[in-house]
């Protein structure tokens, strides 16, 4: 194993290996650690926004090389089925991240990042150095720690993080599908209680991923049970079901989904993509948010490393400002969102303004999403 390296990243998604891959480019030592193989299928919309095309292209990754969907039109549909449709300001494209996840992994290898399979179990902040511990007894040591280790996990609990000990009533579920549905759309249709999310990806695949409040799931027996007597109630997503296949043997799920805030540096780790925070995933905005953070991060961390930010506390006050003037108001703003979709009145009373000024509603997307990441050379 090679010594201390500069940076340790905890958790290879996207956050985690986008930041590694950026950082092996500019030439420091950089150590992943990420718990599970790869490639691997996770619960998530797979609608990426174009706002990272110029990012990615700057890394050298050539996303379009894995053949994704390409998509510009959105429509939208309350619990009811009241639906409109209109264009996404920017779009973006469906890729899943089974390969997305997997090409990051390789390319961050092919730039000479260390990747270790294990889980990180402690980290600890003694003496202006890091120490990182896995459950395989490795000890690594590192100037800096970057926290990209997603949504919830057993070092939230560690450092025992606000959010952790808040309400977490979310759960998702998520599987692949063949059927008709139109390559440059996504879907975002609601029900009691959620929403659900209908794209393409690569190879025809289409994804059907929802986001479900716990309360209302835990009435019914089973997730067949659970799309059957609520998701299917709003007539679009019955007419999806019925015309699509599953791919999977199962749909895979998680639980226990936060939105509460967070903090983007905690015991001087520097949180990137969910760990720092998540977006109401109605917003189809959580990857670039988690992608654009670890550009903003390994950005301060260079400068940090070649002495032109000249302490640790301008490191972590900087990092700070940049997440909260890039992401807060999103965050916000996707919050927002699902409150008042989740009152079925407001809900209707919102949709009748967007059918009377259809205009509206890329203003809305707008606030949710960012412009195209800007790369300063
Ligand atoms: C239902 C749902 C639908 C969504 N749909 C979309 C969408 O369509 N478009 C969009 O842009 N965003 C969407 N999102 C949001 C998006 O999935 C996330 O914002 C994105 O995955 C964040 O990436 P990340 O790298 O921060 O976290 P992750 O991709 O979750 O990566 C975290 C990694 O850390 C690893 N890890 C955790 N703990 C440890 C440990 N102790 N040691 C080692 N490794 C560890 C995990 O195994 C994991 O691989 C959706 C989210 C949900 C919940």
């Amino acid at each position: 194993m090679k010594a201390n390296p500069d940076v340790v990243i905890i958790g290879g998604g996207l956050a985690g290996l986008t930041s590694a891959i950026h950082l092996s480019k500019s030439g420091l030592k950089v150590t992943l650690i990420e718990k599970n193989e790869y490639p691997k299928h996770k619960v998530c919309g797979e609608y990426i926004s174009n706002e990272v095309s110029p990012y990615f292209q700057w890394l050298g990754l050539k996303i379009f090389d894995l053949q994704p969907s390409l998509i510009s039109k959105m429509e939208f549909s309350t619990a009811k089925g009241k639906i409109i449709s209109g264009d996404l300001p920017l779009g973006g494209f469906g890729i899943s991240r089974y390969e997305l996840d997997n090409y990051l992994y390789q390319k961050a290898i092919e730039n000479g990042c260390q990747i270790i399979q294990d889980t990180v179990i402690d980290v600890q902040f003694i003496e202006n150095e890091f120490r990182v511990f896995t459950s395989d007894n490795f000890e690594l040591k590192s100037k800096i720690v970057l926290g990209a280790f997603g949504k919830r996990s057993n070092i939230d609990q560690k450092l025992n993080r606000d959010f952790m000990r808040k309400n977490s009533p979310w759960l998702a579920v998520k599987a692949h599908y063949s059927g008709d549905f139109p390559n440059d759309l996504v879907g975002l249709h609601n029900f009691k209680g959620g929403y659900c999310g209908v794209s393409k990806v690569e190879n025809n695949k289409i994804n059907i991923c929802y986001l479900a409040d716990y309360e209302t799931f835990k009435q019914y027996k089973n997730i067949e049970e659970f799309q059957s007597k609520v998701v299917c109630k709003n007539p679009h997503l019955k007419a999806i079901f019925e015309n699509c296949t599953i791919f999977f043997e199962k749909p895979i799920t998680i639980s226990q989904i936060s939105f509460e805030k967070k903090e983007a540096v905690e015991n001087h780790i520097l949180m990137i993509g969910d760990t720092a925070g998540l977006i109401h995933p109605l917003c189809g905005n959580g990857m670039a948010m988690a992608i654009h953070s670890a550009k903003i991060v390994s950005e301060l961390i260079i400068q940090y490393l070649d002495n032109k930010i000249c302490s640790r506390k301008e490191l972590e006050k900087k990092y700070t400002r940049e997440w909260n003037k890039n992401f807060k108001s999103r965050l916000a703003t996707g919050r927002f969102l699902s409150k008042i979709l989740r009152m079925e009145n407001l809900a209707g009373f919102l949709m009748q303004l967007l059918a009377i000024f259809p205009f509206l509603l890329p203003r809305i997307i707008k606030k949710t999403h960012g412009k195209p990441i800007i790369l300063k050379s």
